[in-house]
């Protein structure tokens, strides 16, 4: 590796100290700063069994953020938030991303469906469970369309998966959106509730498949939001 290319090992572990030391924030202090339950919503991206339970991209470790996030969207519904959506893969069998990735989560099957801890909540029936065919939960898609229609509001709870690919792409598109309208949004990214899939190296270059370091991607995604202006935090309690 030439010098110029040298990655600093004292910005990793400025980094990693930075994700261990992050601050929480609560469920009462953001819709009381919102100005009421009805300014804030929670969007769940790609919460599905495609990439938690089963299918070629599916993940044990982002399938961990299933119960806190079912956690999180409860103490969302306790404080009176209403407007909870949940933008989830629903592909096209021809879908041109499956150039890039295994054909994943077809609109009708199994993979494409939420999770049971999603289901199982009891308000499940009042969830917006928006498709989308890419990354972006925000680009040609029913949720583009209700941001269109409704205007954005005082403060987006993004959670779900993958930190670096659809949660990524979800809670840029809400700052983006928010810095070209010069319209305040706060944009809160809870870390217990987002997480990335793992593949090393090794199994990589048996698969053909490019590698992903799970915890540096997620780290640094989550750094790269914050410096973008999201809030990250560890958890939103009560
Ligand atoms: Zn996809």
């Amino acid at each position: 590796m030439s010098d110029s290319h040298a990655y600093s090992s004292q910005f990793l572990g400025w980094l990693q100290d930075y994700i261990g030391k992050l601050p929480s924030a609560s469920m009462a202090e953001i819709v009381g700063q919102a100005g009421g339950p009805d300014r804030v919503w929670v969007v769940a991206v790609d919460i599905i069994k495609g990439f938690c339970v089963e299918g070629p991209l599916a993940s044990e470790r982002v399938g961990a953020i299933a119960e806190p996030a079912a956690a999180l969207i409860q103490r969302a519904w306790d404080a009176g938030v209403r407007r909870i959506m949940m933008p989830r893969d629903a592909h096209d069998p021809e879908s041109v991303e499956f150039g890039a990735w295994p054909p994943h989560c077809v609109a009708g099957t199994e993979e494409s469906e939420l999770v049971d801890e999603l289901t199982e909540l009891p308000m499940a029936e009042h969830f917006q469970v928006l498709d989308k065919n890419s990354l972006s939960a925000i680009q040609d898609t029913d949720l583009s369309r209700i941001i269109q229609n409704d205007g954005l509001p005082e403060a987006v709870i993004c959670i779900g998966d993958c930190t670096d690919l659809c949660l990524y792409n979800l809670a840029l598109g809400f700052r983006l959106i928010s810095n070209a309208r010069n319209e305040p949004l706060r944009v809160v990214v809870p870390a217990d509730c987002v997480e990335t899939y793992h593949m090393d190296v090794g199994t990589a270059e048996e698969l053909g498949a490019l590698p992903h370091d799970g915890d540096l991607l997620h780290d640094l995604f989550l750094y790269h939001m914050a410096l973008n202006g999201c809030q990250v935090v560890s958890e939103v309690t009560t």
